[in-house]
């Protein structure tokens, strides 16, 4: 498993279930608490080789507790323009 630069898994244990389907999709990438059975997330960048696990993971998830979050663009900040001397 390569880990990535792109979309990184954000879980939300407050909205678990426990339902185990993302361990049973992406066992590399997902675990389940001994105690309670919410969602462990064992790397949170996966690589593009099981991007697409991870996809289906959050597509089946019945609680919504998990998504993919985009990496954000770099913003420069904007030059100030000065005004021109004529
Ligand atoms: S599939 Fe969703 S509800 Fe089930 S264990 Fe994973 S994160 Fe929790």
């Amino acid at each position: 498993m390569v880990t990535g630069a792109g979309p990184r898994i954000v879980a939300d244990e407050t909205r678990c279930v426990g339902a185990g389907q993302c361990v049973l999709t992406a066992p590399d990438l997902f675990d389940q608490s001994e105690d309670e059975g919410t969602v462990l997330v064992l790397d949170d960048r996966p690589g593009e080789d099981v991007l697409e696990a991870v996809r289906e993971a959050v597509h089946i998830c019945p609680s919504g507790a998990l998504s993919l979050r985009e990496p954000r663009e770099s913003r420069e900040p904007r030059e100030s323009r000065e005004p021109r001397e004529s």
